[in-house]
């Protein structure tokens, strides 16, 4: 018997594939790269290391964008469509499962640990959108939840699931220990950007200005700092890592910026490179550089090809800097 395990390397998804694998069933994990997702560390890479479990990464594609643009369901606090998107998972899980001949699919999904897609209206529902009606088993919910097929089988020992619910950790804290894997989860504020307040305001524009979003849009909103002019879009480097980023990801077509003989940030500018949005691109990079400290005028240099321009200006003023500021 073989299970496909979503493993996304939170406490509660290695705790679910813990305790089926504990049931002597095979069990081979899925894992979603999301351009959302907060977490840097790969701990599903290394829970299924430790657990000597296939690891099946899914790289989401463009079309994931147009889950979070136009959600079914909704909003959850930020720019989360929750809901819609674990019937993206779902979905996703159902097909990599047929083709493994996986026979039902477990999450670490925890009845009411999260508002928008946790309660049980909503794991019913995502569970029939994804067509895997009574094909999903919730281990640490599972006593609190409707007989899934893999119970009524046999092929899973009900009486060894759990029955934990809400929004306390302590029991799943208290099974890790448990299981003596202590240290081996990321603390639960980590996640997905799309909960954070100044990162789904970002997304928030992208969507209102561009029509067709793609996954290097949503990534370079995870560096720098961003400002919005009219059909222009500025994005300027916080530290030496982003200014690399930046510049490797900037578009033949964009134009970069920097203060030259001193620490400078590199900015780039994207969409209408109108004069003002030009001149707006040079007076913010004036302003995160240490020539601009004192505010006095300052020679940006800016280039999109091989030959180099130059403008002189004055560093962008802290109420027009909040003003643009997205
Ligand atoms: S928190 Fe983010 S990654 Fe998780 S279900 Fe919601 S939208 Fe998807």
């Amino acid at each position: 018997m073989k299970a496909l395990a979503l493993l996304s390397g939170g406490l509660d998804s290695i705790l679910a594939t813990k305790l089926i694998l504990d049931q002597g069933i095979e069990v081979v994990a899925v894992a979603f790269v999301l351009p959302v997702a907060a977490e840097k560390e790969d701990y599903a890479k290394n829970t299924a290391k430790r657990f000597s479990i296939p690891l099946i990464r899914v790289e989401v594609g463009d079309e994931y964008l147009d889950v979070i643009r136009n959600p079914k369901y909704g909003y959850g606090s930020g720019m989360n469509p929750c809901i819609d998107c674990r019937i993206y998972m779902l979905r996703e899980a159902k097909r990599i499962a047929n083709e493994i001949d996986a026979k039902f699919i477990v999450t670490g999904d925890v009845l009411g640990e999260r508002p928008m897609s946790q309660h049980r209206k909503a794991l019913m529902l995502e569970e029939k959108e994804a067509g895997l009606e009574n094909l999903i088993l919730r281990p640490l919910s599972a006593k609190l939840l409707p007989e899934t097929i893999p119970e009524r089988e046999g092929w899973v020992d009900r009486s060894k699931l759990l029955a934990i619910k809400g929004r306390s950790r302590k029991p799943q804290i208290a099974l890790a220990e448990k299981f003596g894997m202590q240290n081996e989860y990321p603390s639960p504020s980590g996640g997905c950007l799309l909960t954070y307040k100044e990162f789904a305001s970002k997304v928030r524009d992208l969507f209102e200005h561009k029509e067709k979003v793609t996954k290097r849009d949503v990534l370079l909103l995870r560096m720098g700092r961003h400002f919005r002019f009219a059909t222009s879009k500025i994005i300027v480097g916080r530290n030496e890592a982003e200014n690399e980023l930046l510049l490797e990801m900037k578009r033949p077509e964009d134009y970069a910026f920097e203060v030259p003989g001193c620490g400078s940030p590199i900015t780039v500018l994207e969409g209408l490179k109108s004069k003002e949005a030009v001149e707006l691109a040079a007076k913010l990079t004036a302003r995160y550089s240490d020539a601009g400290a004192e505010g006095k005028e300052v020679q940006v240099e800016y280039w999109n090809g091989a030959g180099k321009k130059s403008i002189v200006v004055s560093p962008l003023d802290e109420p027009e800097v909040e003003r643009l500021r997205i």
